[in-house]
């Protein structure tokens, strides 16, 4: 996803690139996505926000409710402005990209391709890459963007630390025929669940985030309500993400030719749904930086000036999610009742500075 957007937003700034990319077809990968204002305002200005909305779900608001009783604790306005929210699959908003970018003549996109090493030389940087076929591939370039992922291989070779394990998994789930627009999450002890639409055929997206051991995301693993049980019997199970973080201050860092975007730079909880967001708010601020700036090391030191603190308070704002959705007795009924007394506007207000965001045009190619 910040592979292809940035090659994208490259591409308005001017500039041409590679997309070198290691899965020899693309396959839909994962389940649902939530993509909030910030982040279609990225799409918007690449041309494609009205592609996904046609795929996607709108929605105003993200209902909290309690884990055990289904009570609802607060509804969280999500729009902004005139911009919506939407929840989507993310083999939509994949193929989305890929289309643009397989019709965009700046942009080449090529598959089977498995990054291996980079070296400096005069004027720029030689990149090697292993075929599927084992062969081997070398281009030459004046920047590599790592946008690989949070095992990030150019993070490693760039001297990054690894990422850590949070001992927390997402459980994700695909149910079909449940209908409905709506975007939910129930608040446990220690873990929490999301469910909102994927597709126009009905199918659901279910996330259960727990700690590493509990099985399966279980019915019974939780006092989980009756209706969020029945999904969790009829969910089809898609499999465990193991949750993991990296050491966002240390990736964004300004290097010279190399350059970190999305969960490379930053992998982060999914309790805010906003990792994809910060991939695509990566990719455009960093085709911006590069094409308003003089030199490409100039371009890079202010991205990483740009990213660093959005990126730090997105995160700091994600371990508040993280301590607050996972609450435990008597905490919890103190959160509770917080929650349905606070102001719907207040909830608002609390996330403008992400939400409203915008991805400014880029300007014209220098
Ligand atoms: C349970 C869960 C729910 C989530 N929900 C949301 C949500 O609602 N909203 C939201 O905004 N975000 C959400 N996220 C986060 C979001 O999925 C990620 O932040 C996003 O996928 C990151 O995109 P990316 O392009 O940076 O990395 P990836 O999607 O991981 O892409 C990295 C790419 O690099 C390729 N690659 C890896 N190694 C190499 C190599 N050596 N050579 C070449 N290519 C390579 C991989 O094959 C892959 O295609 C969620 C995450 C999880 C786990």
């Amino acid at each position: 996803m910040a592979g292809l957007a940035c090659a994208l937003a490259l591409a308005k700034a001017g500039c041409r690139s590679l997309v070198c990319e290691r899965a020899p077809s693309l396959q839909p990968v994962g389940a649902g996505l939530q993509l909030s204002a910030n982040a279609l305002s990225v799409l918007d200005q690449l041309g494609l926000k009205a592609a996904l909305a046609e795929r996607g779900f709108s929605a105003s608001s993200v209902a909290l409710r309690d884990g055990a009783s289904d009570r609802l604790l607060a509804l969280v306005p999500v729009e902004s402005g005139q911009d919506g929210y939407i929840a989507v699959h993310r083999a939509d908003l994949q193929s989305v990209l890929l289309d643009a970018a397989m019709a965009d003549p700046s942009v080449e996109v090529r598959l089977g391709l498995s990054f291996q090493r980079v070296e400096s030389q005069a004027n720029g940087l030689s990149v090697w890459f292993l075929g599927a076929d084992g062969s081997q591939t070398t281009v030459e370039t004046s920047l590599l963007i790592g946008a690989d992922g949070v095992h990030s291989p150019v993070a490693a070779f760039a001297g990054c630390k690894p990422p850590v394990d949070s001992r927390l998994v997402a459980h994700r789930f695909s149910i079909a025929d449940a209908p409905g627009p709506e975007i939910e999450a129930w608040l446990a002890p220690s873990s929490h669940a999301v469910s909102y639409p994927m597709r126009k055929s009905g199918e659901r997206n279910l996330v259960v985030v727990e700690p590493v051991g509990v099985p399966h995301g279980a019915p019974d693993s939780r006092d989980w309500n009756p209706r969020l049980s029945d999904f969790l019997t009829r969910g089809d199970y898609l499999g465990a993400w193991p949750l993991l973080t990296v050491d966002a201050d240390d990736r964004l860092r300004s290097r010279e030719r190399i350059v970190l975007i999305g969960d490379a730079a930053h992998a982060m909880f999914p309790f805010a749904a906003q990792g994809a967001a910060m991939a695509l708010e990566d990719a455009w601020v960093l085709a911006s930086c590069l094409a308003t700036k003089a030199t490409i090391q100039e371009g890079l030191a202010a991205y990483a000036a740009t990213r660093l603190p959005r990126i730090q308070r997105v995160l700091k704002r994600v371990s508040f999610h993280r301590r607050v959705y996972h609450l435990g007795w008597p905490l919890s009924l103190a959160r509770n009742l917080a929650m349905r007394v606070r102001p719907e506007a207040a909830m608002r207000a609390d996330l403008s500075w992400l939400y409203d965001w915008r991805a400014e045009p880029i300007a014209p190619p220098l």
